[in-house]
This record gives C-alpha cells, sequence and structure tokens, in this order.
C-alpha cells in the first residue's frame, strides 16, 4: 500500500469525483492545495458563502463557489483513454519524470 501524502493531480487535470454529494461529476482542477491535500474542482462541490458588501458586490450577500475537495475523493481522468485512471511515474531517458496512465500506458503530460 502506498501512502496518500501527495498527489499526482495537477491544475487543469480532469477528474472524476469517487466520493460525496458529486460522486459521478467529472471536471477540471482549478486549484490544488498541497498543504491542506484539497482540490478545487469546476463546478463540483458547490458550496454557498456568505460575503460582506465590496466594491465588486455592494449589496454583499451569498456567493456560490465550489468547495474544497479531498484528493483521496478523486480519480484522474486519462486524456488518452479516457477512463479514470491509476498514475504511475516513468523517467524518460532524459531524466525527465512523466505520469503515465495504468491503463493504457499512455504518457499523460505529453500534450
Ligand atoms: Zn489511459
Amino acid at each position: 500500500m502506498q501512502k496518500q501524502e501527495t498527489t499526482r493531480i495537477k491544475k487543469e487535470d480532469k477528474v472524476k469525483i469517487i466520493a460525496g454529494k458529486d460522486r459521478g461529476k467529472i471536471g477540471k482542477v482549478i486549484r490544488v492545495d498541497k498543504k491542506k491535500k484539497r482540490l478545487l474542482v469546476e463546478k463540483a462541490n458547490m458550496i454557498k458563502r456568505h460575503v460582506k458588501p465590496s466594491a465588486k458586490n455592494p449589496q454583499g450577500g451569498i456567493i456560490e463557489g465550489e468547495g474544497p475537495i479531498h484528493w483521496s475523493n478523486v480519480m484522474l481522468i486519462c486524456s488518452s483513454c479516457v477512463k479514470p485512471a491509476r498514475i504511475r511515474m516513468n523517467i524518460l531517458d532524459s531524466g525527465e519524470k512523466v505520469r503515465v496512465c495504468s491503463k493504457c500506458n499512455e504518457n499523460i503530460d505529453s500534450k
């Protein structure tokens, strides 16, 4: 068993949510918080927040935005086989580390 101390998911990746109220939803990662081990996924886990009046929003009120999701609750969608995939790390001859899909063996970072 591997410890989930880090994630191989990066900003702009497509992920599928595998737990919580948005289970099954697919979206793009818009932020990765490595300290809190959480991600923001576009249009997923929407939460309402109360905001104070500001120049942009003089009335204040309630805004809706993406709420953080723990990264163990999402799976990366492979850009080649378009399936939720486990990721392996591969080291190229050049020494560069790339992410490889465990299903189709395609280099996920070569787009
Ligand atoms: Zn794949």
